[in-house]
């Protein structure tokens, strides 16, 4: 996590502090190398959030985008008593969660279920071939902005994001930031929309929408 309480305080990690989990109320200690993203770890058992992955610069420099009170945001289910921390979760109670390793297609809807109200963002540069066969097998945006894409090969990452949820995909600097707006799991078709991460993160911010509207790439 990048923030604990500390005497009250939201804090970042520093070498050697220790401080307490915003979610949890359990301790956690500051994990500060020189190899790892500085942040905080429990110091008794695993993370209480048990959908939390280790974080990396991408992690932070997204989170980064958005005001730092809208960072890592504890939500407790009222019945259950589940308890998870969004990574971002704005003013108009938008979540958007970033997420850079693979996950089960249950616990894709298992998160979405339990957050609502979210969209995703993926880290499309994890695996190296992706973003170079999405550029090639993807046609130039037309005038508003859409391409069209046929997958091919063995990665599984559009049928792992085919959910009802809007979901976003950044290819890094430059292979670009898509909103996937369909995808068929028979066909391998698709349809991508580019965007402008400062725009992106603007209307995120704005509250004017959640982008649902559009529905996830399992739309129909
Ligand atoms: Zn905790």
């Amino acid at each position: 996590m990048k923030f604990a309480l500390l005497s009250g305080r939201r804090v970042e990690a520093q070498p050697k502090l220790r401080a307490i989990c915003p979610a949890c109320s359990g301790e956690v200690i500051a994990k500060c190398g020189q190899h790892i993203v500085w942040h905080w770890a429990h110091s008794s058992r695993s993370h209480c959030d048990h959908w939390w992955e280790s974080e990396t610069d991408w992690h932070r420099e997204w989170k980064n985008r958005f005001p730092t009170e809208w960072q890592e945001v504890p939500m407790v289910d009222a019945l259950s008593g589940e308890l998870h921390i969004a990574d971002v979760k704005t003013a108009a109670n938008l979540v958007i969660e970033f997420q850079r390793s693979s996950i089960h297609p249950d616990e894709v809807r298992s998160r979405e279920d339990f957050y609502g109200r979210m969209i995703w963002v993926i880290d499309g540069r994890k695996n190296d071939a992706d973003r170079f066969n999405f550029r090639n097998m993807r046609s130039n945006p037309n005038s508003d902005g859409i391409s069209q894409f046929q997958w091919f090969g063995r990665s599984t990452l559009f049928s792992r994001w085919h959910t009802l949820k809007p979901v976003f995909i950044d290819f890094g600097p430059e292979h670009g930031f898509w909103r996937i707006l369909r995808f068929d799991l028979k066909t391998k078709r698709g349809l991508a929309g580019a965007c402008d991460i400062s725009g992106f993160v603007e209307l995120a911010s704005s509250g004017a929408t959640d982008f649902s509207s559009v529905g996830g790439p399992g739309s129909v």
